[in-house]
């Protein structure tokens, strides 16, 4: 076998059978464990490319062997790893299943030494020499590669030309699945052929793959030619020839790439940059990931990286944002917006580091933080026996659709001791509404006893079917509406926007008011609340606790 170590995961329950296998393998394998089927199944899923064998348990608590086993034979990618079972039964039934189920092999309890070495060193050996061939290497629709086979092929390319420049692309189509609403199945297959065929003509000396969808990758050693005016002459040709009208075709390149990275940070790496086009390709289609996208990309990394000490340290703190009734102009709510406070006396914006934590996840804990913090306040204020206006919080998709968090965040406000109609839940609007999923999740916060807030309503693709779907107390009219205030038609789509929320019973606030004149209006209108900088900016905590004080006396 090569030089560099291969990996083996075993997953059993017992830490003494684990340490008895690993000190047996170390010395020729890495060597990864889980303690159950679970966290196996997610080092398997995370690790899968690189895990050469895996050595499982048949009982253990929780998931089974035999269930592991099943779950990995759905699987086509994880399917691609050798199983052996270990067992200490001779029945023959059970090998049988096992063999069903997947598993290539048997290693009987108590283990000779011999005999575990041997059978791992075998079945390494004969996958290493079969492994491309047993998943599906090629796509159905295009004939490309598949994104796992890219994975592979683009790492064999890159040590073929280990002395040479080797640049990554990735090209992607601007909202393809409005093409495909348009346009039908057939008319989007037959444009995501189109750029196949036209990204294989484009790049004869690389490897290319559908890495997904509309996406294609290609990672290749360029020649003089191949500079920025190739790449516009390519997507000007895909963009000319192809079977709809007006298709925009962007790309994200990853150039020099650096050589010891795994091929998937460098398909991230140009997606990224993709991704930083952000919708105004009108000068340029393409960008590489460098300059600002890196820096940016290092920021993010940063956020990432120091998240769990700013928790330490506390540097998570809550802003309050007055809301204020539209006709008495009383204080009547506020709503919790983060802030992140280094030691260094700097603010950071959540503009800048929530979309990072929405995208690793992290996002699932601050939200948490932030809501804890809201109720311990609150909490303190009532027991100082004051009047307390309710002070929303803001909760993510993803930490919605994280499992458990209904429950979690009823029994946090039960614990604190704070009813729940402090708390209001603000959620963003968006088509995602109409799945089941988030209906079952929202009626289960409702009846866990909390208000809901439709965040941000007309920002994004908002539709008022929206209205009908979902329990919402009140909507928020995003700032890009009250700023059609004043315009052609601005003050109708108001108009109609908050009958409508009336007419289904719900409240409705008006979101980045800056104006007398858009107060006015929205006044006009029926507008019950009215959040902005007309009234007040968010306040740090001791500045909203003497509006507190004021609303008391
Ligand atoms: P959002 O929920 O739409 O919050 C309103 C944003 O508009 C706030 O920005 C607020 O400072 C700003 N704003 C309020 N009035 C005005 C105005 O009159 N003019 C202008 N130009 N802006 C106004 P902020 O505090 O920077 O928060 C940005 C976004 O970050 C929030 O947008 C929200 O989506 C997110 N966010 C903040 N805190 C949290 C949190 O704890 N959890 C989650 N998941 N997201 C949060
Ligand atoms: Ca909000
Ligand atoms: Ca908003």
């Amino acid at each position: 076998m090569g030089a560099t170590k291969r990996t083996i995961l075993i997953v059993d329950d017992s830490k003494f059978n684990r340490a008895i296998v690993r000190s047996l393998l170390k010395d020729e394998y890495d060597v990864l464990e889980a303690g159950d089927g679970d966290e196996g199944l997610a080092i398997l899923k995370e690790k899968y490319r690189e895990i050469s064998l895996v050595l499982l348990d048949l009982i253990m608590p929780k998931m089974t062997g035999y269930e592991f086993l099943e779950v990995v034979k759905k699987s086509k990618k994880l399917a691609t790893v050798p199983i052996v079972v270990m067992t200490s039964s001779d029945k023959e039934n059970e090998e049988e299943t096992c063999l069903q189920l997947g598993a290539v092999d048997f290693i009987q309890k108590p283990y000779s030494n011999a005999i575990v070495k041997g059978r791992v060193n075998n079945i390494v050996r004969i996958r290493e020499v079969s492994s491309t061939l047993t998943y599906v290497e090629t796509d159905a629709l295009t004939g490309l590669y598949t994104k796992e086979a890219f994975f592979y092929h683009a790492k064999q390319f890159i040590e073929a030309n280990n002395t040479k420049k080797i640049d990554l692309v990735i090209t992607d189509v601007e909202n393809f699945k409005l093409v495909n609403s348009i346009y039908g199945e057939t008319k989007s297959d037959a444009v995501v052929c189109h750029i196949a065929r036209a990204f294989s003509c484009a790049m004869e000396n690389g490897v290319i793959a559908r890495y997904g969808g509309d996406k294609f990758v290609g990672i290749y050693t360029p020649d003089e030619r191949m500079n920025d005016d190739w790449l516009r002459c390519f997507i000007d040709n895909v963009t000319k020839l192809a079977p709809i009208p007006n298709l925009v075709i962007k790309c994200g390149l990853y150039t020099n790439v650096d050589k010891t990275l795994s091929i998937e940070t460098m398909c991230d790496r140009a997606m990224l940059a993709v991704r930083s086009l952000n919708g105004n390709y009108d000068t340029e289609p393409f960008t590489t990931y460098d300059g600002p996208v890196s820096q940016k990309h290092m920021r993010d990394k940063q956020f990432e990286s120091s998240f769990q000490e700013a928790v330490e340290n506390d540097e998570f703190v809550v802003w309050y944002q007055p809301k204020y009734d539209a006709f008495t102009e009383e204080l009547v709510s506020a709503e919790a917006l983060v802030r992140w406070q280094p030691k260094d006396g700097s603010i950071i914006s959540p503009g800048e580091f929530i979309p990072v934590f929405e995208e690793d996840g992290l996002i699932v804990r601050l939200d948490e933080i932030v809501f804890r913090k809201v109720c311990t306040q609150i909490k303190k204020w009532l027991d100082e026996g004051k009047k307390v206006p309710p002070v929303s919080i803001n909760l993510s998709r993803a930490s919605l659709y994280h499992d458990g968090t209904v429950e979690k965040y009823g029994k946090i406000a039960d614990e604190i001791g704070v009813p729940k109609q402090y708390i209001p839940i603000e959620l963003t609007e968006s088509a995602a509404f109409k799945s089941l999923q988030i209906q079952e999740l929202t009626n289960r916060l409702k009846e866990a006893g909390f208000q809901l807030h439709m965040d941000d309503f007309g920002s994004g693709e908002s539709s008022l079917a929206s209205f009908n779907i979902l329990p919402f107390d009140a909507v928020k009219l995003d700032k890009s509406l009250v700023d059609f205030i004043g315009d052609p038609g601005g003050d109708e789509l108001l108009k109609y926007t908050i009958a409508l929320a009336h007419f289904k019973d719900m409240k409705v606030v008006a979101e980045g008011v800056e104006t007398k004149a858009q107060l006015e209006t929205l006044k006009k209108l029926e507008c019950d609340t009215i959040q902005g900088y007309y009234f007040a900016a968010p306040k740090p905590f001791e500045e909203y606790s003497r509006i507190i004080d004021e609303y008391n006396a």
